[in-house]
């Protein structure tokens, strides 16, 4: 915790992870074996998803923030999907993250959920940001950005167009969608600089654990998988330890490729692995430490 305080005093870039809450049907007690797992790994904070699904528990997320807080002593960010919550909802889900003393929410509009109809009030996370602004001033506001444009959107120029329309409402700190490729991370950033975006923005990071993680992440968000790692996908197809270890080295070369190109932060996508995240750490740890 002292580290990642002295980071932010002398401008080293940001090192985040994300968790999500153990399902429905699951053992609390996942959720400290995550956390209790990630010893030694020292972020400037915890991001935790926040479910859309019928079977969600809308208490989850307020909840794991509290105990990591609390517990860990790590700063927390609550995500807020908020198309399908009135007024009145999104309320009660800031109460919720107030109470947990949480640092700042990631304001989302959020997937659409097959069969259920939107509440018509949170169109599009620029509402939400607007309705936290104006609701509750002291929250800090976080919000989602698409290196490679969001899949609805026409184009990614239209994309970077709106993700201004969600700064000027209110978001001061975005976090990226997972990119396999820099340049597209770079080259987007480049953009929504020209188009006046001016807050910080972490790179998201999603280490490869299996093939079919990242086919369907390509397909869900259309990450676009270069040439380098559909090899890597090819080769260890069949033998998960060893592109278990390949994903390893192929997160721990992104990370490293994005500090020396100097963006701001990197936000690790862990998806409940501790194991893979300490081994990331262990080896780009040391680029995120204060510099003599
Ligand atoms: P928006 O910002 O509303 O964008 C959605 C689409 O609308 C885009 O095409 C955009 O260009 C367009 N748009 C945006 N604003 C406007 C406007 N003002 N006018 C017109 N068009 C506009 N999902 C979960 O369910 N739970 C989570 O915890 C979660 N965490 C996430 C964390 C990160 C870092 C990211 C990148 C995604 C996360 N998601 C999560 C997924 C997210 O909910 C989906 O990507 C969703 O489809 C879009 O949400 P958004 O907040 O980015 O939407």
């Amino acid at each position: 915790a002292a580290a990642s305080a002295q980071r932010r005093r002398d401008h080293v870039p940001v090192f985040s992870l994300e968790v999500f809450p153990p399902k429905r049907n699951a053992s609390v007690g996942t959720i400290y074996d995550t956390l209790d797992g990630l010893q030694g790994v020292d972020p400037d904070f915890i991001s935790v998803t926040y479910g859309t699904g019928k079977q969600a528990d809308r208490t989850a997320t307020a909840r794991i923030c509290n105990t990591i807080r609390q517990e860990y002593d790590i700063p927390v960010i609550g995500h807020l999907t908020a198309q399908y919550l009135d007024e009145q909802g999104a309320s009660e889900a800031l109460e919720m993250f107030e109470q947990a003393k949480v640092r700042g929410v990631l304001a989302l509009r959020g997937d659409a959920v097959p069969g259920r109809e939107p509440a018509g009030v949170f169109d599009h996370a620029s509402d939400l940001a607007a309705f936290i602004r104006r609701t509750h001033p002291d929250l800090t506001i976080y919000g989602a950005c698409y290196p490679e444009g969001h899949p609805q959107s026409v184009s990614l120029k239209e994309d970077v167009e709106n993700l201004r329309k969600k700064v000027d409402a209110g978001v001061s700190h975005l976090i990226s969608q997972l990119f396999y490729d820099n340049a597209d991370f770079l080259n987007f950033v480049q953009m929504a600089r020209a188009e006046g975006v001016d807050v910080p923005i972490e790179a998201g990071i999603m280490p490869v654990m299996n093939v079919g993680q990242v086919r369907r992440m390509g397909k869900l968000c259309g990450a676009r998988i270069p040439h380098a790692l559909d090899r890597m996908l090819d080769k260890w197809q069949d033998d998960p330890r060893s592109l278990r270890a390949a994903g390893i080295v192929y997160a721990s070369q992104q990370i490293s490729d994005l500090v020396a190109q100097g963006v701001q932060g990197v936000h690790l996508y862990t998806m409940n692995h501790p194991g893979i995240t300490r081994r990331i750490w262990q080896n780009v740890g040391d680029l995120f430490e204060t510099q003599a």
